[in-house]
C-alpha cells in the first residue's frame, strides 16, 4: 500500500514486516519523546539521557503494536481463518486477512481482542512502573513504563471509534450483521460512520494546525485522509466480492482469444500482435496447448537489432501460476488476485495445458460496474 516491506522475522507462524513509512514513525516518536515530553516532566537530565528515553519508549511502543496486531492474528487463526502476516507502517500495526470473517461472532471476537490486548498491556505497563517506584528506580526511569501504559489505552480507546475498519467500527458492524443478517448494510453502516471519522479528524487536525500546533495537526489530518480512504475501499471491495459470489472464472473469460504461434520472429509479434491488438499479453500457443505467454516485458529484454531473427517462443515468460488461473477458479479470488499482482491479465488453462480463453480485469470490472448501474445498492 505504501511501498517497500521489509520482513523482520517470523514468530508463532507469522511474518512480522515493518514498511518503509515505520521508519518516519519510528523516528517521530522518538524525536518527540527526546526534545518534548521528557525535558518537560524532567528538567535538567543531560541530553544523552532524553535521547536513552526516547529510544527505549519507541522500542516499547513496537512491542506494543505488535502486541496489539498479535491478538487480532491468533484469536483469527483459532477462528480457521488464514492470516498473512503483520506489517507495521506509519500509522501503527496491520494484521492481514486474507479473506474477510465467514460469520458475525467471529468478527467479534476478531475485532474485540486487539483493544482487550492493548487494555491488558497498558495495566501491565502501570504495575510495573508503580513496582520500579517503589523499589526506588528514579522517576524518569519509571515514566518510560508510565507513559506506554497510557500509550497503550489510548491506542485501545482510539481503536474503539466506531467506524469501520477500525476495531470498533468492526465490532459495530457485527452487531449490525448479527442483528438484522445482512453484512452489506451492516458494511455501509459502519463504513458511513468510519469515512465520517475521517472527515472529522481532518477537520480538528486543521483547526489543530491553524491554532499553532503544526505538527500534531497534520498527523491528524494525515490519519482521517487514510481512515476516510480505507473505509470507503473496504466498502467497495466487499460490494465487489459479493457481486462476484457463485460465479467462476469461465464466466467472465473471452473464450476465443488472440494467440500467436511461438515460431514468428520477435518483431512479427511486435507488429502484427501487440501494435495490431494493443494486449500486454498475448498467449503463445502450439496444436492448441499453451508454450507461454509474451509480454512486453518480454520483448523489450531483447535488443532490438535482434528482433528479426530471434523467434517469439525463445524469450517468453513460462505459464506459471502467478499468470495462469483455472476455469474453475472463484471469480472472487480472480479478482483479488489480479488486484494484489497487479495483473491485467491471466491465461485460463484447462487439464493437459489447454489455453480454455484470457481472463481480464476490465472485463471484470466492467461487469461489475454494469451490475452496480442496474442494482444499485444505496
Ligand atoms: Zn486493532
Amino acid at each position: 500500500m505504501f511501498g517497500s516491506n521489509f520482513t523482520l522475522f517470523r514468530i508463532f507462524g507469522f511474518q512480522v514486516r515493518a514498511n518503509v513509512t515505520w521508519l518516519f514513525l519510528a523516528i517521530l516518536v522518538t524525536w518527540s519523546l527526546a526534545s518534548g515530553f521528557f525535558p518537560a516532566f524532567f528538567p535538567d537530565l543531560p541530553p544523552g539521557t532524553y535521547w536513552a528515553l526516547g529510544v527505549a519508549g519507541m522500542i516499547g511502543l513496537f512491542f506494543s503494536l505488535l502486541f496489539h496486531e498479535f491478538s487480532h492474528a491468533l484469536v483469527a487463526r483459532a477462528h480457521g481463518l488464514p492470516m498473512g502476516g503483520i506489517t507495521l507502517f506509519l500509522f501503527g500495526g496491520v494484521a492481514e486477512m486474507e479473506m474477510e470473517p465467514p460469520n458475525p461472532k467471529t468478527e467479534f471476537w476478531m475485532a474485540i481482542a486487539g483493544p482487550i490486548a492493548s487494555v491488558v498491556l497498558g495495566a501491565v505497563f502501570y504495575a510495573v512502573a508503580a513496582g520500579m517506584l517503589t523499589a526506588g528506580v528514579p522517576e524518569h526511569i519509571a515514566a518510560v513504563p508510565n507513559y506506554l501504559g497510557l500509550i497503550n489505552l489510548l491506542l485501545a480507546a482510539f481503536n474503539m471509534l466506531p467506524g469501520f475498519p477500525l476495531d470498533g467500527g468492526r465490532v459495530l458492524r457485527a452487531a449490525l450483521w448479527w442483528w438484522r443478517d445482512n453484512l452489506r448494510w451492516a458494511t455501509k453502516v459502519a463504513s458511513r460512520i468510519g469515512q465520517g471519522i475521517g472527515i472529522a479528524l481532518m477537520a480538528l487536525g486543521a483547526l489543530n494546525a491553524v491554532g499553532g500546533n503544526v505538527v500534531g495537526g497534520m498527523w491528524w489530518v494525515l490519519i482521517g485522509l487514510f481512515l476516510q480512504g480505507a473505509a470507503s475501499a473496504g466498502y467497495q471491495r466487499l460490494l465487489q466480492q459479493e457481486d462476484l459470489k457463485g460465479e467462476t472464472v469461465s464466466r467472465f473469460m473471452s473464450r476465443d482469444p488472440v494467440t500467436a504461434s511461438g515460431d514468428i520472429t520477435v518483431r512479427s509479434f511486435v507488429d502484427d500482435y501487440l501494435y495490431e491488438y494493443g494486449h500486454d499479453l498475448v498467449p503463445i500457443v502450439r496444436d492448441g496447448r499453451l508454450v507461454g505467454c509474451a509480454t512486453i516485458k518480454d520483448v523489450k529484454q531483447v535488443p532490438r537489432e535482434d528482433w528479426g531473427t530471434r523467434r517469439i517462443a525463445e524469450v517468453v515468460d513460462r505459464c506459471s501460476d502467478a499468470n495462469t488461473i483455472r476455469p474453475d477458479t472463484p471469480a472472487d479470488a480472480a479478482l483479488q488476485r489480479m488486484q494484489e499482482g497487479q495483473r491485467g491479465r491471466l491465461m485460463v488453462v484447462e487439464d493437459g495445458n489447454r489455453l480454455a480463453g484470457v481472463l481480464t480485469l476490465k472485463d471484470l470490472l466492467r461487469r461489475l460496474s454494469l451490475k452496480s448501474q442496474l442494482e444499485p445498492s444505496g
